[in-house]
């Protein structure tokens, strides 16, 4: 047993209590609505992955890839089904996405960390890439998402966008956050990225969304480095 994978059960423990989820078992009269990694693979599901906590082991790989369909790009199954979900709803309000990114391993990590580093220097490559063993990419929960026009292509411009802004307003009822929301780079060491999505599954960002939390690494840590969202609007009420 990993000693995150412990830690990850004990911050779960502490949520299912904190949120009130329903505990599989717990009461058999009340049907279980989770979705499959919410109920079986949970410490990998709402792993926190950051500068400063790399993925446990290093090398770690999804065992349930999937290819999204026309491109070379690799979700976990739930993930991709999920998303299909949220463009088809997106759709429906008449807007379209591209995935330009999903699943890297660690090799590849390697190879685009040290692309930025070579361009602009650890300092900067540090602001945009992550180290690797340190991309939520790698976890296959991560998703970069783009418009059809590609004028925003990974630019801040993105969450502009109409269909940024959807994403930030609908991501949840899918099951993801936006990983590195504005005004929280003193916390992630990340820029604001509007297009860079994780899946946490619909029951944690619904919570998320509800109590508003913006980081899943606060939302699953101690309160007193948490960020909520009337805190960064100057909010009271
Ligand atoms: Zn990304």
């Amino acid at each position: 047993m990993h000693a995150w994978r412990t830690l990850a059960a004990t911050c779960l423990t502490a949520l299912l209590i904190c949120t009130g989820i329903q505990v599989a078992g717990a009461d058999p009269s009340v049907p279980d609505h989770r979705t499959a990694l919410e109920r079986d693979d949970t410490a990998n599901l709402l792993a926190v992955v950051t500068k400063q906590r790399p993925i446990h082991p290093l090398d770690y790989a999804p065992e349930d890839l999937v290819t999204w369909p026309h491109t070379d790009f690799e979700l976990r199954a739930e993930v991709a089904d999920q998303l299909e979900l949220m463009f088809t709803a997106a759709a429906d309000d008449g807007l379209a996405y591209r995935v330009v990114s999903g699943y890297r391993s660690y090799d590849t990590q390697a190879g685009t960390y040290e692309y930025w580093a070579r361009q602009s220097g650890t300092a900067s490559a540090d602001a945009v890439s992550a180290r690797p063993g340190h991309s939520e990419h790698q976890t296959g929960l991560a998703v970069d998402l783009d418009n059809t026009t590609g004028e925003c292509y990974l630019k801040m411009c993105f969450g502009e966008t109409t269909e940024g802004r959807w994403v930030a307003e609908h991501a949840h009822e899918f099951g993801f956050v936006i990983s590195y929301p504005e005004g929280t780079r003193d916390i992630t060491g990340y820029a604001y990225e509007p297009w860079h999505i994780r899946y946490v599954g619909p029951q944690v960002a619904g919570d998320m969304n509800r109590r508003g939390y913006l980081l899943i690494s606060t939302y699953l840590a101690p309160p007193a480095s948490s960020v909520r969202l009337g805190e960064l609007l100057g909010s009271h009420g």
